[in-house]
């Protein structure tokens, strides 16, 4: 009965392989796939290679595999910062709804419409990540391309379950054919390898396909928690105060698997207080406060359902060593501290993708394709009745 007792969805789930495999034997499809940034992690500590090397591993496995271009969604969470940190700032200063919640977390998004449907309004309109490069590979690449929607097939690469059912949304399918054909996790993705029985030292490493091969350390990590506002606040406070922000690009006190961690910063005499929260029944003590309409002295909410963000998805392989969720956390910080771009809005093809085709942040079509709504539901993504807010059990 646990399937039904988790609001994300994420017990239980389908497996996509056999679909993938039947897309990629298709002759009449180019299939493209794109690779979350918490992989990499996966990686990095499965194969133990460092953690520059995990990212072209991922692009050369998956050439291997037979996929026609491959596209890493760190690109889609830097397109998530330039939508979402500019929704944030025309909230705080044209008095839109306070606080703002995040939502590029699928589980969280699930647990509120299922849960507590009274806070929507809080939360952002910026589609995931994952929803956003769907709607750019089959709008954008697929007009550059030369080809129609019908003739792609996209394949998202995650760490997280609640991301199949999110992808099923009717809102993000145009005319039936959706943004995302298929969510394999990373499991999936390693099984797919063993069948085909791709040794690792075989892999060849490849960079990442045009138009969207540029990602920022920002971008990349959104595999953490902390990692979305730590993003968004390299880009709040550059645009505040109107100053290019070229050191304290590091908000290490949002960083690490507390359930509970807070930043302030200020701005051109703009206060920002930021809460960075994982784990569900950590958030719940902050949402009922928010639905009583009570001041919770934050501005800004990351919220993510697994503790420690992406890299603890239910969809990785489960950790080996007592010390494995730390490991892949660190992979991440390594290589944005590595990274030639440190901030979303600095990203050349983001700026490239802005100027040939959105215009600017939460432009109409940026509304159109990057945006969405959300609502209330009736029952849990299994079809199961929802349980009541009294049952403590259920956050446990
Ligand atoms: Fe999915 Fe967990 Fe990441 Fe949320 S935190 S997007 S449920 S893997």
């Amino acid at each position: 009965h646990c399937v039904n007792a988790c609001p994300c969805g994420a017990l239980r789930y389908t497996s996509e392989k056999g679909k993938v495999f039947r897309a990629l034997h298709d002759p009449s499809k180019t299939v493209v796939a794109f690779v979350a940034p918490a992989v990499r992690a996966i990686i990095a500590t499965r194969y133990g290679i460092s953690p520059e090397a995990a990212t072209p591993f991922i692009a050369g496995l998956l050439k291997q595999l037979g996929f026609d271009k491959v596209f890493d969604n760190a690109f889609a969470a830097d397109l998530t910062i330039m939508e979402e940190t500019t929704e944030f700032l025309d909230r705080v200063t044209g008095q839109g709804v306070m606080p703002q919640f995040t939502s590029c977390c699928p589980g969280w998004v699930n647990f509120v419409e299922r849960r507590y449907p009274e806070i929507i309004p809080h939360l952002s309109t910026c589609k995931s990540p994952q929803m956003m490069m769907g709607a750019t590979i089959k709008n954008h690449f697929a007009q550059m391309a030369g080809l129609a929607r019908q003739d792609l097939y996209v394949v998202s690469i995650v760490p997280c379950i609640a991301k199949k059912y999110e992808a099923k949304r009717p809102e993000f399918a145009t005319d039936g054919i959706p943004d995302v054909d298929a969510v394999l996790n990373s499991v999936e993705m390693l099984e797919m390898m063993d069948l085909k029985l791709i040794d690792p030292a075989d892999v060849v490493p490849q960079e990442y396909d045009e138009p969207y091969r540029m990602v920022s350390g920002a971008g990349i990590l959104f595999g953490n928690s902390g990692g979305v506002a730590e993003a968004a606040l390299r880009m709040a406070v550059e645009k505040l105060s109107g100053v290019p922000l070229a050191d304290h690009l590091d908000f290490t006190e949002i960083r690490g698997f507390d359930g509970v961690k807070e930043t302030t910063i200020e701005a051109n005499g703009v206060k920002v207080r930021v809460a960075v929260i994982s784990g569900l029944h950590n958030a719940e003590p902050i949402i009922q406060k928010v639905a009583r309409g009570e001041e919770i002295g934050y501005d800004l909410i990351e919220i993510m359902a697994c503790p420690g963000g992406c890299i603890s998805g239910a969809g990785h392989p489960v950790p080996e060593k007592i010390d494995s969720l730390e490991k892949r956390e660190q992979v991440l910080i390594d290589i944005d501290m590595s990274s030639k771009i440190r901030k979303s809005q600095d990203n050349p093809d983001i700026m490239k993708l802005y100027q040939e085709f959105y215009g600017q942040p939460n432009s109409q079509l940026a509304h159109e394709l990057l945006h969405t709504h959300y609502y209330q539901v009736e029952g849990d993504t299994l079809g199961a009745k929802v349980l009541k807010k009294s049952d403590s059990a259920f956050l446990t």
